[in-house]
């Protein structure tokens, strides 16, 4: 499957990202345009557009993100975080490569907007 997003142009190497983690699975990188003190994206090597177009058979990737997820957050010093996937346009997602957000290091405000 050909993929044109951004973050597929990271993952090719085409364009550079400041990687906080790397697996034979998943990339994680720090969000260009942070919304907190840690804005980390956890992507699948993958290209899965989103999580409503996910499958039975992404069951353990997607377990495998969240754990990425939790290890990232850990990794930057975070004990409270909130993981966001934006799934549609209509829910904010602007990038269509599955991802998962990690946010923290300020309070979080809930319900989000
Ligand atoms: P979403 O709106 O949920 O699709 O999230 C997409 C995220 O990707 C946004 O928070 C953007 O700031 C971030 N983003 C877009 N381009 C890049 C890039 N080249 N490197 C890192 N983050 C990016």
């Amino acid at each position: 499957m050909a993929d044109d997003t951004i973050f597929g142009k990271i993952l090719r190497g085409e364009i550079p990202c400041d990687e906080v983690y790397s697996d034979e699975q998943c990339l994680a990188f720090r969000d260009v345009a942070p919304q907190a003190p840690v804005h980390v994206l956890v992507i699948p090597l993958k290209p899965i557009e989103s999580l409503r177009s996910s499958a039975a058979e992404d069951a353990a990737l997607l377990g495998h993100l969240l754990l990425i997820a939790a290890r990232v957050a850990k990794q930057e010093g975070l004990d409270d975080f909130r993981t966001v996937i934006n799934s549609g346009a209509g829910a904010g997602q602007t990038v269509f490569h599955l991802h998962v957000h990690v946010i923290g290091g300020r309070p979080l405000e809930w319900p989000p907007g």
